[in-house]
């Protein structure tokens, strides 16, 4: 029986989630009844499924299903304790070496996200008299951060250098100075101009933070990140990365990496580390076999960078202008915006290249700014050649209906 609201508390609620649904803005959840590498069922139907960070299928991978059980059944489920406690196992002090060298940086640290890694570091590393200069389209993970961290923060136009570079000048009384982005852009798939940036932070003696979170795994000829693809050097003293386990690396699990002196503050200072359990030791036994393909399957990488390069291709050859929204060398990035604009127009795409057999969410406001809703497709090194032709041809004929 419906209880009362004596407040009107629940009717507000209600009144709110009715204003988003006329506007195509509620969210829901749909339930995946079963995944099988690319093919998910929804709605007891078999669709190819183009909404995954998985980019490298490590998540089913066998290695990495094995390290993961074995390291349940040996060491058990849960961590029990804060990091700091009794929650540091040999198995995460040896992910943290080995995800460090794999980067080519002094040290790294786990936390239990990805989000949870970048609201710690910069939570750690500014205080209200530093300065934080930040990509208007960075990751919600670091617009929190920037929040939590009680900097200023100065929000410069989307890969806009001299923005930034200006920002930065003009703090020089901050206690520190940060300029803060994603390495590749999560609903864009473009780079930022890490060169340029480390440049500008180095003329005004900042830091560069990047997230990393996807190229990590998938970009650079050894996988090891959008540093190594643009030639950046990763063992700097004035550069910081975050990267995530969830995408590429197919599991859970963000880190940290840089100098041994970040590390060893954020072990002191970065709340979400301290105040949170350890991330599950299968996590991290899952991470070190996930480094192992990385260097064994090499195919893994190549074939993704592969796809979306013909993915890109087919979709300029039959709507040119779907091609305009991606710059020159994102091509190869495995996420491929389609850009649709409104955002009724976006679910109806959407819904359609379902019922084609593609599953692709329509993206929408706030996660990206108004007018500017689209598709995001976002490929596996598991798909073929065969569901990226089928795919393509299936979002012209989406679009056009
Ligand atoms: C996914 C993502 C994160 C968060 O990583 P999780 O491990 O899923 O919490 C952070 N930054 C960017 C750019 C991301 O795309």
């Amino acid at each position: 029986m419906a209880q009362d609201d004596p407040s009107g508390f629940l009717a507000s609620l209600r009144r709110d989630l009715a204003d988003l649904e006329s506007r195509g803005l509620r969210r829901s959840l749909r339930v995946i009844d079963r995944v099988e590498a690319t093919r998910i069922v929804v709605d007891r139907r078999t669709v190819v499924n183009f909404a995954s960070n998985d980019y490298l299928g490590l998540a089913a991978n066998p290695r990495v299903r094995a390290a993961a059980a074995n390291a349940i059944l040996e060491q058990g489920w849960g961590d029990g304790a804060s990091r700091l406690l009794a929650g540091t196992r040999a198995v995460h002090a040896e992910a943290e070496r080995r995800l460090a060298a794999f980067r080519g940086a002094e040290a790294a640290l786990l936390f239990p996200s990805g989000y949870a890694a970048n609201l710690g570091l910069l939570q750690a590393l500014a205080d209200p008299g530093a300065v934080i200069v930040s990509d208007a389209l960075n990751h919600a993970s670091l617009i929190d951060a920037c929040r939590l961290s009680r900097a200023r923060v100065v929000v410069y136009p989307h890969r806009d250098v001299a923005a930034a570079r200006r920002a930065l000048e003009e703090a020089g009384g901050a206690s520190r100075r940060l300029v803060v982005t994603d390495a590749v852009f999560s609903m864009d798939g473009d780079l930022a101009p890490l060169p340029a940036l480390l440049a500008a932070a180095r003329e005004t003696g900042s830091v560069l933070v990047v997230d990393d979170a996807h190229g990590n795994g998938v970009l650079g000829a050894e996988g090891r990140g959008t540093l190594e693809a643009l030639g950046i050097d990763p063992a700097a003293p004035d550069v910081v990365v975050t990267a995530t386990l969830s995408k590429a690396f197919g599991g859970t699990g963000g880190f940290v990496c840089g100098a041994r002196e970040v590390v060893d503050w954020l072990v002191t200072r970065a709340r979400t580390f301290i105040y949170t359990t350890g991330l599950v030791p299968a996590a991290a036994a899952a991470a070190l076999a996930a480094l192992e393909v990385l260097e064994t399957d090499p195919w893994r990488r190549q074939d993704v960078r592969a796809h979306a390069r013909r993915l890109r291709t087919r979709l300029r050859d039959w709507r040119p202008e779907l091609a305009a929204a991606w710059s020159p060398e994102s091509w190869e990035v495995p996420i491929v915006p389609v850009l649709v604009g409104g955002t009724a127009e976006t679910l109806r795409a959407s819904e359609r290249l379902l019922a084609l057999g593609f599953f692709a969410p329509a993206i929408r406001p706030p996660t990206v700014p108004e007018g500017t809703a689209r598709l995001r497709l976002s490929l596996s090194a598991e798909h073929a050649e065969r569901d990226l032709e089928a795919l393509a041809g299936a979002v012209c004929e989406a679009l056009e209906a």
